[in-house]
C-alpha cells in the first residue's frame, strides 16, 4: 500500500559510474520503488532505466548466496560450499603461494569500472599486499583522456554543462544512452532548451544527431584526422583565441605547422566527412563563448586514441575554451582526504619501476596496468610471471579485447578469486567465488577519483542476504591475512569516516547534505599557470623526447589496414539497457533487449541477402560470432554496429554461459596496442557478414 512507502534518498552507482540522486521507496523491507530525487545535482529527478529497474537485483533466485570454492576443473561448473572464515583462509592462501613463488607482483588485482570506494580499497589492498599491478580496463576508459589532460594542461578537463554554454559538441558521446562519468544528458538537455547550440560527432546517427545543428558522421577510426581538419580550419581562419595562444600556449607555431597538411578536403576524403561540414563544425566551436566538448568513451578505443585526444584538447585551448565557465574546465575537489593518502601510496614507493607496464613505456601516471599487458604477463612471461588473481566488479571474459587470449590467460592462473553479484563467465573460471552486497545493502561513496569534482552520498538502504559482503568488508578481512593487519580497519565503514574527514563531515552528515563539491574556479591559471613543465598548454609537448610520445597530434593512418576480404568497418555503441556485460540475468531488463543485434544499413543487407531478424555470422581475422540484424539506416551502408558484453546466464554453466557465441570480443585481438597506453582496436576494424 502506497501510504507504508518510506522513502529514502541515495545515489545510484553499479550500472554506469553512477551520480542520479535517487529516492528509493521501501516497504515490508524491500524495495519496492525507485525515482529519480528532483534535488540530485547532476541528474535534477532523471534517472534512465537501469536505474529505476536497479532494485531487481537483489531478489534475483540465482545471485550468489555464499562462498564457494572449485571442486572439479576449472571452469567446470562445479562447486563446494564454503564458511566465510574458510573462504578468507584459502584466498589468502591461494594468494600467499603465488607470492612465494613469483614474488608479490605475480600477484594481480583486478577491477572493471570504478563504482565505490571498493575500488580505492582494491588499489590499497595491492599496495599493502605489495603488488605494483592492479589490472583495469583504464586503456580503454576514462585515463587516456584525464592522463594524457594532465600531460597537456596540467588537469582533465570536464564538459562543464552546469554553467551557461553556447554551444556543446557531443564527441563521440551519446549521455542518453550511457552516463559518462556523470555526465548524465538532463544537464545538457537543459542548456539545449535555454538555446545552446549542438554539434555531433558520432558514425551512429543517435537521438542527439537529430537534434543537432550540425552531425558529423565520421568513418570510425579516423576521429584524429577530422580534429586536425578543425584545427586547420581554425587555424588557417585566424579564429583561435590570440591572446590566449599568445600568453598560454607552447608549441603554437609548431602545431599551425603540423596541421597545414590537413586541408578540410583532404581530411574529407579521410573521414567521410564532407569539407563544408568540417569548416562550419570548426567555425561554429570557434565563434561559440564559451563552448564545451563532451567527449565520450569511444575516443579511447582504438590504438590512435592519444592522437584524438591530443588534438581535442589543442582544439579546445587555442579556441579559449580551457578552464571557463561554460567551457572545459578543472573540475576541483571538495576538502577530502586525498587519493595517494587513501591508498597507501607512499608504502610502495617503487610501483612505477615495478609494474608491468613499466616494461612497454607507456606514459607517466598510469596506474593501472593495460590487460593485454597482464594476459602477455600471464601466457608469456613477459617482462615476469603473473599466476595470481584477485578481481571483482569484473568480467574480463567478455569485457575485455581478444577474448580466446583471456580464456587461455586464465586456464593458466595458479589461483583466481573473484567476489560479484552472479555467477558471470569470469567467475564460473575461478578457484574462489565470494559473494557481495549490492549498492542499496551498504554504505558507501560515489565518485571518489574519478576527476568530477565530487563525492555522493550511498547510503544503506536495506539489509543485504545473511552472507553478501559488501567489497570493502571482503577486502579489509582479506587485508588482514595477507597484509600487516594494523593498517586495516576494525570495521571498514571507518574508511568512510577517514575520507570525510577533512571535510568535518561525520557519515551521517554527508548523508544528510547527499554530496559534496569542490568550488567552481576558473582561471586560476591566470594567477599560477598551468601545471606543466611549461607553465603553459603544452599543444607541442616539451617532454615528447624524455617519454618517447609524438609531440604533437598527427594522423598516420587507420587503426587497421584496410582488407578487401574485411570490406565492412565493425564498430560498436553501448546500450541504454546493460553496462558491458553486466546484468543479462535481470528479467526485465533482458524483456527490453533480450539478444545481441547488429545494425546493418538496408542497402547492406540487401547486398548480403539478410532480412529483418535473421542471424548474422559477424567475421573479422580474429574470430566469428553469431547475432540477430536489425535493418536500420541508423548506422552508415559501409559500417556495421554490433551490440556489445554478451553471454547467456541461460546457457551452460561448464561452457561458460556460452561467453563466445555472441560475445563482441570475440572479433578483437591484442596484437596490435597503441604504445600510450596499450589500447588495442576495440572497434573500427574490419568485417564481414553473412547469413548465418
Ligand atoms: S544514468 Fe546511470 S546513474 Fe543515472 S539512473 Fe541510469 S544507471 Fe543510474
Amino acid at each position: 500500500m502506497a501510504e507504508d512507502i518510506k522513502w529514502f534518498k541515495t545515489h545510484c552507482a553499479r550500472w554506469d559510474h553512477g551520480g542520479c540522486a535517487l529516492l528509493v521507496g521501501v516497504e515490508g523491507g524491500k524495495i519496492t520503488k525507485i525515482k529519480g530525487d528532483p534535488d540530485g545535482y547532476l541528474n535534477k529527478g532523471y534517472t534512465c532505466p537501469k536505474g529505476r529497474l536497479s532494485a531487481e537485483r537483489l531478489d534475483h533466485p540465482d545471485r550468489l548466496q555464499y562462498p564457494v570454492k572449485r571442486v572439479g576443473e576449472r571452469g567446470s561448473g562445479k562447486w563446494q560450499r564454503l564458511s566465510w572464515a574458510d573462504a578468507l583462509a584459502e584466498t589468502a592462501a591461494g594468494l600467499n603461494k603465488v607470492k612465494e613463488k613469483y614474488g608479490a607482483k605475480g600477484v594481480a588485482f583486478g577491477v572493471g569500472m570504478p563504482k565505490g570506494l571498493e575500488h580505492f580499497v582494491l588499489i590499497r589492498l595491492a599496495n599493502l599486499f605489495g603488488s605494483p599491478n592492479v589490472i583495469a580496463s583504464q586503456d580503454v576508459c576514462h585515463a587516456p583522456r584525464e592522463i594524457t589532460g594532465v600531460h597537456t594542461c596540467g588537469f582533465y578537463p570536464v564538459a562543464d554543462l552546469h554553467n551557461p554554454t553556447k554551444l556543446v559538441m557531443l564527441f563521440a558521446s551519446n549521455p542518453a544512452a550511457t552516463n559518462e562519468e556523470g555526465q548524465i544528458c538532463s544537464n545538457l538537455d537543459q542548456q539545449l532548451k535555454n538555446g545552446a547550440e549542438l554539434i555531433v560527432v558520432d558514425p551512429r546517427r543517435i537521438d542527439y544527431a537529430k537534434k543537432a545543428g550540425l552531425w558529423l558522421r565520421l568513418r570510425p577510426g579516423t576521429a584524429h584526422a577530422l580534429v586536425l581538419g578543425m584545427l586547420n580550419v581554425v587555424i588557417t581562419e585566424g579564429l583561435y583565441d590570440q591572446e590566449f595562444v599568445a600568453k598560454w600556449t607552447h608549441g603554437f607555431e609548431d602545431l599551425t605547422g603540423q596541421v597545414k597538411d590537413y586541408p578540410p578536403e583532404k581530411v574529407a576524403e579521410i573521414t567521410w566527412v564532407p569539407a563544408e561540414d568540417i569548416r562550419a563544425a570548426a567555425r561554429k566551436y570557434a565563434a561559440a563563448k564559451p563552448a564545451a566538448i563532451q567527449w565520450g568513451n569511444p575516443v579511447e578505443h582504438d590504438v590512435n586514441a592519444f592522437h584524438v585526444i591530443r588534438g581535442l584538447l589543442c582544439l579546445m585551448a587555442i579556441c579559449g575554451n580551457l578552464e571557463v565557465s561554460g567551457g572545459n574546465v578543472n573540475a576541483y575537489e571538495p576538502k577530502i582526504m586525498g587519493l595517494g593518502q587513501f591508498v597507501r601510496a607512499d608504502l610502495i614507493p617503487d610501483k612505477p619501476k615495478e609494474m608491468i607496464s613499466r616494461h612497454y613505456g607507456v606514459i607517466p601516471r598510469l596506474m593501472t596496468i593495460s590487460p593485454a599487458f597482464f594476459r602477455r604477463a600471464i601466457l608469456e612471461d613477459v617482462p615476469y610471471p603473473v599466476r595470481g588473481y584477485y578481481a571483482m566488479c569484473t568480467n574480463p571474459l567478455v569485457a575485455w579485447a581478444d577474448s580466446k587470449k583471456t580464456y587461455e590467460a586464465f586456464r593458466k592462473l595458479e589461483f583466481m578469486a573473484v567476489a560479484d553479484l552472479f555467477m558471470t563467465p569470469t567467475a564460473a573460471m575461478a578457484d574462489i567465488v565470494l559473494p557481495v552486497a549490492h549498492q542499496f545493502e551498504m554504505n558507501d561513496i560515489g565518485h571518489y577519483g574519478i576527476g568530477h569534482g565530487m563525492i555522493t552520498a550511498r547510503p544503506k538502504i536495506v539489509e543485504p542476504p545473511p552472507e553478501c559482503w559488501p567489497d570493502m568488508k571482503i577486502m579489509n578481512e582479506l587485508g588482514k591475512l595477507v597484509s600487516p593487519p594494523e593498517l586495516w580497519k576494525e570495521d571498514h565503514e571507518e574508511f568512510l569516516t577517514d575520507l570525510l574527514q577533512p571535510s568535518g563531515l561525520t557519515y551521517a552528515q554527508f548523508c544528510e547534505k547527499g554530496y559534496l563539491k569542490g568550488p567552481d574556479r576558473f582561471k586560476l591559471y591566470e594567477e599560477k599557470g598551468f601545471r606543466t613543465p611549461t607553465g603553459k598548454v603544452e599543444l607541442r609537448l616539451s617532454t615528447a623526447e624524455k617519454f618517447k610520445l609524438p609531440a604533437l597530434p598527427s594522423y598516420d593512418g587507420l587503426p587497421e589496414e584496410e582488407d578487401p576480404d574485411y570490406p565492412l568497418i565493425l564498430i560498436s555503441a553501448k546500450s541504454p539497457n546493460y553496462l558491458i556485460s553486466s546484468y543479462r540475468w535481470v528479467k526485465k531488463v533482458r524483456e527490453r533487449e533480450p539478444e545481441p543485434v547488429v545494425e546493418i544499413h538496408p542497402e547492406t543487407a540487401a547486398r548480403y541477402g539478410i532480412a529483418d531478424g535473421d542471424e548474422v555470422r559477424i567475421e573479422t581475422k580474429y574470430g566469428a560470432i553469431v547475432q540477430k540484424a536489425l535493418i536500420t539506416d541508423i548506422v552508415d551502408p559501409r559500417v556495421v554496429s554490433a551490440a556489445i558484453g554478451w553471454w547467456f546466464p541461460e546457457g551452460d554453466p561448464a561452457r561458460q554461459y556460452d561467453w563466445d557465441k555472441a560475445n563482441f570480443n570475440v572479433l578483437t585481438s591484442v596484437d596490435k596496442l597503441g604504445k600510450e597506453y596499450g589500447t588495442p582496436n576495440l572497434k573500427n576494424i574490419g568485417c564481414r557478414i553473412a547469413k548465418a
